[in-house]
């Protein structure tokens, strides 16, 4: 029987708990799931792609059919060359769902053997983004509930300890 091989792509600057969940989510109805990480989004980006790829992979360790990886170019693309039917996708709010839906049509032109699956967010991560841990840490606020110990840590690497003053960090990453 064919294997049922899921691609979630996305920027991923850094993975936090709403990502890990959706990832934990695709790769229990999946056989293999492979989280790749979009390498030139059209974002300012803290992390480069082999940390976003080494945070990821530290992050989702615990599931033994994800794999990680970096790519460029068209997302139907890189899947089909993987092997992958179906694009996994999380929605948190409804403003998430416009750009969803335009990505999703847009892709199923690309590619029409590539179809799109969107999980809802949990509750808990409904308000969680990859932009608010950055902020919320340059602030000096506390990300432990927001993105695992191996984020934290590199936030800590990358932006110094925490300060009070996080209007000039936090204005760069934005
Ligand atoms: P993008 O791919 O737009 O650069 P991200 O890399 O931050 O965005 O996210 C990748 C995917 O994970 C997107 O489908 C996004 O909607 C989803 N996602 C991001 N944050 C959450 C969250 N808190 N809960 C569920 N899904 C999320």
């Amino acid at each position: 029987m064919t294997q049922k091989i899921a691609l979630y792509p996305g920027s991923f600057d850094p993975v936090h708990y709403g990502h890990i969940d959706i990832a934990q989510r695709a790769a229990a109805i999946f056989d293999h799931l492979i989280v790749a990480v979009y390498e030139n989004p059209k974002k300012t980006l803290l992390f480069s792609t082999q940390e976003r790829v080494a945070l990821l992979t530290a992050a989702l360790a615990h599931l033994p059919n994800v794999t990680v990886c970096a790519y460029r170019g068209l997302t139907v693309k890189f899947a089909r060359s993987q092997g992958a039917q179906v694009l996994v996708r999380g929605l948190r709010v409804i403003s998430d769902f416009e750009l969803e839906y335009q990505m999703a049509l847009t892709n199923q032109q690309l590619g029409p053997d590539i179809d799109t699956i969107c999980l809802m967010t949990r509750n808990e991560h409904a308000f969680l983004s990859a932009s608010l841990v950055k902020e919320v840490f340059a602030a000096g606020g506390d990300v432990s509930q927001m993105a695992p110990p191996v984020v934290v840590e590199a936030l800590l690497q990358k932006l110094g300890p925490r300060n009070a003053n996080g209007v000039e960090v936090s204005s760069i990453m934005l």
